[in-house]
């Protein structure tokens, strides 16, 4: 992997996505490109200005720190930002056309509920052995199947959108320990969601009058 060309001093993700050379499959049809990443972190500024002498005091061991000259002070003295890098989840996700256009459009929070479920579920749960994942916003990757373009989003994180999910997964769990048929998500086969399932088979099969 190359290093990445993009300055990493910046207040938004230092995140850098490489297109590799488009490929050609066995049977002739392009394929979507692969993509490099590197670095899916952040890097956060951290509040003030400060002077040459003032940076071993606020420099921690073991971090990662991009500073940057930012000028002087009246009497000319030197003044320095400093960035610390911070962990942040990237998911990405590739769609068809129309999908990533829709996700464009509205963002994937109200595109794609799901998708946005799960970045909340796995920032909260990542938080215990990724310190500090879900105080930064997630980038959400999407990529075009049919013309391989990215579109990039930051996602908050939604405590209370991981609390809800996680609920939810807990009732259903419960449900299936106890024997119980949850109610179906519509009312016949053919609702997309259902012809999409693996297990819809199963579902109409069994449990009728739930
Ligand atoms: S087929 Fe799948 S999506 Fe549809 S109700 Fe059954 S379990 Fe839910």
């Amino acid at each position: 992997m190359k290093t990445c060309p993009i300055p990493t001093a910046r207040s938004a993700f230092s995140l850098c996505v490489r297109r590799r050379p488009r490929r050609q499959a066995s049977n002739g049809k392009r394929v979507m490109n692969d993509f490099v990443l590197s670095s899916p972190q952040e890097f956060r500024r951290l509040p003030g200005l400060f002077r040459r002498w003032e940076l071993a005091q606020v420099l921690e061991a073991g971090e990662d720190y991009h500073i940057e000259d930012a000028g002087t002070t009246s009497d000319g003295t030197m003044v320095f930002a400093i960035y610390r890098r911070v962990p942040a989840l990237w998911e990405c996700k590739s769609l068809n056309d129309k999908s990533w256009k829709d996700t464009v459009k509205r963002g994937v929070v109200i595109s794609k509920p799901i998708y946005a479920a799960q970045i909340a579920t796995y920032q909260a749960y990542m938080e215990a052995s990724v310190p500090g994942i879900s105080q930064s916003p997630a980038l959400f990757t999407a990529i075009n199947k049919d013309t391989a373009e990215l579109h990039h989003e930051l996602v908050p994180f939604n405590g209370g959108l991981a609390q809800m999910a996680s609920d939810k997964a807990v009732r259903i769990i419960r449900a299936i320990e106890a024997g119980e048929l949850l109610p179906r998500i519509a009312q016949s086969a053919d609702f997309h969601e259902c012809r999409f399932c693996s297990w819809s088979d199963r579902c109409w099969r069994i449990g009728d009058g739930r």
